[in-house]
């Protein structure tokens, strides 16, 4: 038997074959070749695979996300057989005398350098589009499967961690659990987990290594743990916990169609995060009381170029509709951080979870903060839309954020575009300075949502995506609910409400403490919701008292 012990960050059991999540390496080495024809044609294979696959995406985008996407599908179809472009992979090939795979790798990297090295603003965002069609040819040279996984059965993915746009690409079907050698509980990948309803341990480190690919692993998301060929009594303590965790989804179901209410009549709202619009189902199947949080970066982050605002009011418009009027919080774009596009050319930062990411970049690209905002506010009129800005740190943004909004609606006015105009605005409270004069932020907005992830991160001054901070990274700090309670006070004192959607809401040891605080919405992966109802409505709201945040 070998036992692995990482950290657990999506509870539950499952178990199945490991599959490597796979990747075209920065590493593709060049491999003198005699052949030099035969390249040629395993080039002109590998182009033939990429135009067929890309047809395909552009057929399927027009059929669920719209004729945006296609076009751009089918423009990456065409970019395969640019003349310039196989020019370059091929004199590569001559002159250098090497393999298929290093030749696409350099010529990509050259095309892409020059394009994005251009005048003209259009021509230097194509360097983006560049780099997605050699990832394609480069798949197909090395037979790595579409989607990063190679397998017909269900399995247990392992990576060193995955990014955030590594994640979207997944065919989620086939995901049992995750298992990752990097990574923390706030990681894009534990995130995408909890999401999902599927275990996930991450920091295993170098103990998960490529000789496990294939074997059957049993991994129990709570205790961290993955065991290989289990010995009787661990297998017999496995089929205890999966037979526990089929009764306990059996009595989770009966808290569906119940109310969020404790003993003593408090209410309170229980929300989902999603993280696109394919996420609405498991937001509908848990009995969801709305959205607190839609990460719309998840476009941005998809697409080899800025989404359109059609496309982004489609998206909106159908999370909006499929939540018939109940409450979808829509997050403007959050990225920068771990979060990067290749498309927004963000510099270079030393620091940057401290550096342009966020409102920041939204303000910074007025351009770009308009198209979201018109994309929302048009979908406002087919739901309940409410718009939260991230990473807030002055008044001055609110303002300026409210300024952009009026003026998206006086355009929309003008055109005869029908939204809401009481749509909600609010703001994510993430970083001290926004506690520090939450009620000066309060007297701005309808809302505030606090982003529990960041504000650790910041409070504390410890790094979210590091998986070695241990004891250091303790979301229970008492500045952490410290930080809470003025936030709660400030935005009670200006008659607003206050929701958690940092990853801390779902924590049910702390339900009395958010309770004794004051919180009144709780935003939380889908498959939280049934357990939060459950202990929501075993707990007595009038015994949490402000005394559980003594440190
Ligand atoms: C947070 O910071 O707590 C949050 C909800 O946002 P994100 O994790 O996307 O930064
Ligand atoms: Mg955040």
């Amino acid at each position: 038997m070998t036992l692995l012990q990482g950290k657990g960050v999506s509870k539950g059991v499952t178990s199945g074959p490991i599959c490597f999540f796979q990747r075209p390496g920065n590493d593709i080495a060049k491999v003198s070749v005699s052949d030099i024809e035969a390249e040629k044609a395993r080039i002109r294979e590998a182009q033939e695979k990429s135009m067929a696959q890309l047809e395909a995406l552009a057929d399927k985008a027009r059929e669920e996300t719209g004729e945006d996407t296609a076009i751009l599908f089918e423009t990456h179809a065409m970019f395969v057989e640019d003349d310039d472009y196989v020019d370059t992979i091929l004199s590569t090939l001559e002159d250098e005398e090497c393999c298929a795979e290093y030749a696409v790798k350099v010529a990509g990297e050259q095309f892409s350098a020059m394009m994005a090295a251009m005048e003209d603003e259009y021509l230097r965002a194509r360097a983006a589009d560049i780099k997605d069609v050699t990832r394609c040819i480069l798949n197909n040279l090395m037979g790595i499967a579409d989607g990063g996984i190679d397998s017909d059965v269900p399995v247990i993915l392992a990576a060193d961690d995955l990014a955030p746009s590594e994640t979207l690409q997944l065919d989620k079907s086939k995901i049992l659990g995750f298992i990752t050698q990097g990574g923390s509980g706030n990681s894009h990948t534990a995130i995408l987990a909890r999401t999902m309803g599927i275990p996930a341990i991450c920091a295993l480190g170098d103990s998960l290594t490529k000789e496990y690919e294939g074997r059957v692993a049993y991994i129990d998301g709570a205790a961290g743990t993955v065991t290989l060929d289990p010995d009787e009594q661990a297998l017999a303590a496995y089929e205890e916990k999966a037979r526990k965790q089929a009764e306990l989804r059996a009595l989770m179901d009966e808290m569906r169609g119940k109310e969020d209410v404790t003993l003593d009549g408090r209410e309170m709202m229980v929300y989902c995060n999603i993280g696109s619009p394919d996420d609405v189902p498991a937001v509908l199947q848990n009995d969801g009381q709305g959205i607190g949080l839609f990460r719309s970066e998840f476009l941005y982050l998809a697409a080899s170029d800025y989404p359109s605002e059609d496309e982004q009011f489609k998206a909106y418009k159908k999370v909006a509709e499929a939540m018939g009027g109940k409450r979808v919080v829509i997050r403007t774009l959050d990225i920068g951080a771990d979060k990067q596009v290749a498309y927004f050319n963000l510099q270079k930062e030393e620091n940057p979870a401290m550096g342009v990411r966020a409102i920041r970049i939204c303000l910074n690209r007025p351009e770009v903060f308009r198209t979201q905002l018109r994309a929302l506010y048009r979908a406002s009129a087919y739901g309940k839309v409410a718009i939260m800005f991230p990473m807030i740190t002055s008044v001055w943004e609110v303002r300026e954020c409210k300024k952009a909004c009026q003026a998206v609606m006086t355009e929309l006015d003008a055109e005869g575009i029908p939204y809401n105009r009481d749509t909600e605005i609010g703001i994510m409270v993430e970083t001290p300075a926004s506690v520090f004069i939450a009620d000066a932020l309060a007297k701005e907005v309808d809302f505030f949502s606090v982003g529990t992830n960041d504000l650790t991160q910041y409070t504390l001054a410890c790094d979210r995506q590091a998986s070695d901070l241990g004891r250091f990274f303790d979301p229970h700090h008492p500045a952490e609910l410290r930080a809470l309670k003025i936030a709660a006070d400030a935005a009670h004192a200006a008659g607003i409400w206050i929701g958690i959607c940092g990853e801390l809401g779902a924590d049910l040891s702390l339900l009395e403490t958010f309770l004794a605080i004051g919180i009144d919405e709780l935003s939380v992966s889908p498959s939280s919701v049934l357990p939060l109802r459950a202990k929501i409505r075993q707990t007595t709201a009038g015994t949490c008292t402000a005394e559980l945040l003594d440190c």
